[in-house]
């Protein structure tokens, strides 16, 4: 059995980061995804709110489970028994990141936790979610970034 980690702040969730659950559910007997509430101190959904949302867009990926998570992942990983962590590349600025996190997971959990990555579709190589937090924030149109219910739940944080 490999267990797999796909770890982020999901804020919000985007059409990029359901391509590569999909994915990653089809390669690996378990994907835990993991929210991360410790990146970013002002999100725009609280991290319950976004474990929230990513459940219901995994309700139909019974491989899937999805965990609120705050601290280093090469412990959370050590005491799940996950030793693949799953991270999307859309860019070479994605890469030297992605990289550096990789190789300090290597390190931290010697060697017992390693990344895969995996390109980004063409399609979804534009989206991030600070962009859909600006294009909302002046009431641009998400519809091609985010799924449909997402979409109505990020409006709504932007009425005044
Ligand atoms: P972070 O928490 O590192 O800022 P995110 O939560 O936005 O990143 O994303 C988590 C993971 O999903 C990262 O590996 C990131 O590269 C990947 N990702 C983000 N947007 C996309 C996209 N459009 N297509 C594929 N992967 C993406």
């Amino acid at each position: 059995m490999i267990n797999a980690i796909y770890p982020g702040s999901f804020d919000p969730l985007t059409l990029g980061h359901m391509d590569i659950i999909k994915r990653a559910a089809n390669m690996f007997d378990n994907l835990t995804i993991a929210v991360l509430d410790n990146m970013e101190k002002m999100p725009l959904f609280s991290v319950e709110e976004r474990v929230k949302i990513l459940e219901k867009a995994t309700i139909d990926m019974k491989n899937v489970r999805v965990i609120a998570f705050n601290g280093l992942l090469v412990d959370y990983a050590k005491e799940n028994d996950i030793h693949v962590s799953v991270r999307g590349l859309r860019s070479d600025t994605d890469f030297e990141y992605e990289l550096m996190i990789a190789q300090n997971n290597n390190v931290l959990s010697e060697e017992a936790l390693d990344t895969v990555f995996l390109a980004t579709k063409p399609e979804y190589i534009f989206i991030s979610s600070s962009g859909v937090k600006e294009i909302a924030h002046f009431g641009g149109d998400i519809t091609k970034y985010v799924p449909p219910f997402v979409k109505e739940l990020v409006y709504n944080k932007y009425v005044k």
